[in-house]
């Protein structure tokens, strides 16, 4: 457990960052949030503002930065498909001239920093399940390539600080992951699916949805992430996700269920570059890190479901 450290949350009033920051004044951490508030929202962590241990700063990754910090989490970057394409110039410049800056910090105040990559590094795999040494399967000039390039050329940036440098660095390789606090506007399955559902609109399925995602809860990922920021001597790159697999009309049939809602599923185009098959392998967390996710995707789901159901 991270206790009575200074530690930096880049992206700390989106999904997973704001999760984050709970914990770590949990803990008994002082956190620094840092935003830029484009897919964040205040409302994420306005339990937080006034809490002795926090601090709240409205900046962009882009521009460096100096604060005296012990820990650096670089959670700073749109997630969702529909976000990180409204200006892929941007988020390219958040994954790599954010890496810089944040690594330009950490050396400089000899933090150790903790990088939020992604499953979309893998592409559309070719290898099933994804294991870290897989080298993935990704399109360079496509619509999502200025989101999985821009995380992989974060992950090639964390590397060489190391390597250069000796900057304390962890990769953690994040799958599709799901709970309260998602954007209602985010476009991502599992948020899209319950709105809909508690809406009584149509369940948007792209393509045949036959293809494949691994949900893992929110909770379980932050376990994760604080797991390995804590472990001595293991850098990463580490698999965080769940490892049970579903296709999306699964999902869909899932959410109908558990909200009981009219809603009818229609079809949808399919995205380009939509990746097939997404499930990780979570050999190197469990034997690392002693992590494994426990929250199964219906009790996940109820839990999210509760809670768009108090903000819808
Ligand atoms: P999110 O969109 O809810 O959060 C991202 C946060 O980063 C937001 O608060 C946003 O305002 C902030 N941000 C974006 N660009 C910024 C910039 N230039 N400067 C400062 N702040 C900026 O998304 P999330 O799901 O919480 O994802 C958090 C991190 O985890 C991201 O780096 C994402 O790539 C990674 N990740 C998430 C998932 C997932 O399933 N949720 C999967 C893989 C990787
Ligand atoms: N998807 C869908 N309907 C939606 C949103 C997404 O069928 O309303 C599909 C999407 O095509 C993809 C999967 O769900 O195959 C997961 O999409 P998401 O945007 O959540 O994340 P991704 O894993 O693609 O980054």
């Amino acid at each position: 457990m991270t206790k009575n450290k200074r530690v930096l949350v880049t992206g700390g009033s989106g999904f997973i960052g704001s999760h984050l920051c709970d914990r770590l004044i949990k803990d008994g951490n002082d956190v620094v949030c840092l935003d830029n508030f484009f897919t964040g929202n205040k409302d994420n962590i306005r339990h937080l503002l006034g809490h002795s241990h926090f601090e709240l700063i409205r900046h962009d990754v882009i521009q460096p930065i100096l604060l005296e910090v012990d820990q650096i989490y670089n959670m700073a970057c749109p997630a969702s498909p529909l976000h990180y394409q409204y200006n892929p110039i941007k988020t390219i410049k958040t994954s790599v001239v954010g890496a810089i800056n944040m690594l330009g910090l950490a050396k400089r105040v000899k933090a150790r920093i903790l990088q939020a990559s992604t499953s979309e590094v893998y592409g559309d795999p070719e290898v099933h399940p994804q294991v870290e040494t897989y080298w993935g399967h990704v399109n360079p000039v496509g619509e999502r390539s200025c989101y999985d390039e821009g995380k992989r050329a974060a992950e090639t940036l964390f590397f060489d600080y190391h390597r250069q440098n000796n900057v304390d660095i962890r990769v953690v390789r994040i799958f599709n992951t799901y709970g309260p606090r998602m954007a209602q506007n985010d476009g991502r399955v599992v948020s899209n699916f319950v709105v809909q559902a508690l809406q009584g609109k149509d369940i948007t399925v792209y393509g045949k949805g036959e293809q494949t995602r691994s949900f893992c809860y929110v909770d379980d990922l932050i376990d994760g992430l604080t797991e390995m920021m804590e472990n001595d001597g293991f850098i990463g790159p580490v698999n965080l996700g769940n490892p049970v697999e579903f296709t999306i009309i699964e999902l869909a049939e899932l959410i109908i269920k558990l909200t009981n809602t009219p809603s009818k599923i229609v079809y949808k185009p399919l995205p380009i570059d939509d990746p097939t098959q997404r499930k990780p392998n979570t050999e190197v967390a469990r034997t690392k890190l002693g992590w494994d996710p426990v929250e199964k995707l219906e009790n996940g789901l109820k839990k999210m479901i509760s809670y768009f159901q108090d903000t819808l």
